[in-house]
């Protein structure tokens, strides 16, 4: 097990997964470490704006780790792991999210903060082992945290993602970060697609307590962009998705202008679902504010299939 070592995001990568490979990549090579950055699948339309955006080549694909030394960038769920990660080395960890179910063998070196990004986190660790950020590396740093906060509207933001993203304008020379921002979102907006793979294009499996639950975000700049024959056809991937053994296919589909979502659900359970939610029974299914997924979605139904 030599060579280099492997900076991995998680399935169906979003912006910060894969700027983040990028971003953590830079770091180790800047203290001396061989490391390449990957990621599990080719970049979203709003991830390829970015790397356009500021003339960065896409992390190269690796969809199995067996015999790699990985570091672990924005996840650590097994869930969102290549399917013989099992079969690798875990070297470190840097994330945002709730501690996952990954485990090594040997000491680890891991960084997790609930910042809004994982990117506020690697501008951080470039400031505190001094190592140089890129002006264009820089920038795509920046466009990470204004994905992962929703142009910092949603709950997860905090004040360390705010300075970060500062820091990160000044040294990419972006003068207004918001009209950036919205060129962004306008870019990830695009639902010229097919149905499976917009439910898929931000889809996470986690395992409730037992219980497989897969959800979607798209996050868009008007829901009035999804028409009544696309919510359609994105419910029968839902219940497509549940078909695939799962106990709930969620998509959740944030209005980053209104500042709340749509949900869409297929599920064995509905009842449950909406409750730990506070989704109306019936009707449309409007919760209002709800702009994240790691912070408003996944915890209450852990919570409810505990
Ligand atoms: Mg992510
Ligand atoms: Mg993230
Ligand atoms: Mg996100």
């Amino acid at each position: 097990m030599t060579g280099s070592a492997l900076v991995l995001g998680h399935k169906n990568p979003d912006t910060d997964s894969i700027v983040a490979a990028l971003a953590a990549t830079n770091l180790y090579r800047g203290r001396g470490i061989d490391a390449t950055a990957a990621a599990q699948g080719d970049p979203a339309p709003e991830t390829e704006f970015v790397l356009k955006r500021f003339g960065l080549a896409a992390p190269k694909v690796v969809t199995s780790v067996a015999g790699q030394r990985v570091y672990l960038v924005d996840y650590s769920d097994l869930a969102q792991a290549p399917a013989d990660f099992g079969e690798a080395t875990l070297l470190g960890i840097i994330d945002h999210h709730k501690l996952g179910d990954v485990t090594s063998d040997a000491p680890l070196e891991c960084f997790i903060a609930p910042y809004g990004c994982s990117n506020t986190i690697l501008k951080r660790l470039h400031d505190y082992f001094k190592v140089e950020i890129p002006a264009p590396l820089a920038g795509a740093m920046l466009c990470a945290i204004l994905s992962d906060t929703v142009l910092f509207k949603s709950p997860t933001c905090t004040k360390a993602d705010q300075e970060a993203a500062a820091d990160l304008a000044k040294i990419a020379g972006i003068a207004d970060p918001t009209a950036l921002g919205m060129e962004m979102f306008k870019a990830k907006s695009n639902l010229d697609a097919p149905a499976r793979d917009l439910v898929m294009r931000d889809f996470k499996d986690f395992d409730m307590n037992g219980r497989k639950v897969g959800i979607g975000q798209l996050e868009l700049l008007s829901l009035d962009l999804v028409s009544a024959d696309l919510r359609q056809r994105l419910q029968q991937e839902l219940d497509a998705l549940r078909g695939e053994g799962r106990h709930s296919a969620l998509l959740v589909l944030t209005d980053i202008m209104k500042e709340g979502s749509l949900l869409l659900l297929s599920s064995d359970d509905e009842g449950t679902v909406l409750g730990a939610l506070g989704a109306p029974a019936s009707g449309e299914r409007w919760l209002p504010g709800v702009m994240s997924r790691k912070k408003q979605v996944v915890p209450p139904l852990q919570q409810a299939f505990k």
